[in-house]
C-alpha cells in the first residue's frame, strides 16, 4: 500500500494585480501592456471589473451597471 504523492495545489501565480479578464469577452488583460477599462464607481465599490478596449468602445466607454463613464486603469 502506497501513499501517493500530493501533487499540485501549490503554484498559484502571484500575478494577479498585473493580469485581469474582460468582463465581456473574457479575454486576458494585462494591466501593464494593454489599454484596459474600468469603472472607477465599482472599483470603490470592490468590484474589480475591467473592459477591454473593443468592449469598452462597444458600451459607448459607459459602465454597464450604473451608466458611469470608464477610465483607462
Ligand atoms: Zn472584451
Ligand atoms: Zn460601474
Amino acid at each position: 500500500m502506497s501513499l501517493g504523492s500530493i501533487a499540485g495545489a501549490a503554484a498559484m501565480g502571484h500575478k494577479g494585480w498585473v493580469t485581469a479578464r474582460c468582463h465581456i469577452c473574457n479575454k486576458k488583460l494585462d494591466l501593464t501592456k494593454d489599454t484596459v477599462y474600468y469603472c472607477p464607481k465599482c472599483h470603490t465599490k470592490g468590484y474589480r471589473i475591467f473592459y477591454c478596449v473593443a468592449d469598452a468602445k462597444r458600451l459607448h466607454y459607459k459602465c454597464p451597471f450604473d451608466g458611469v463613464e470608464l477610465k483607462i486603469y
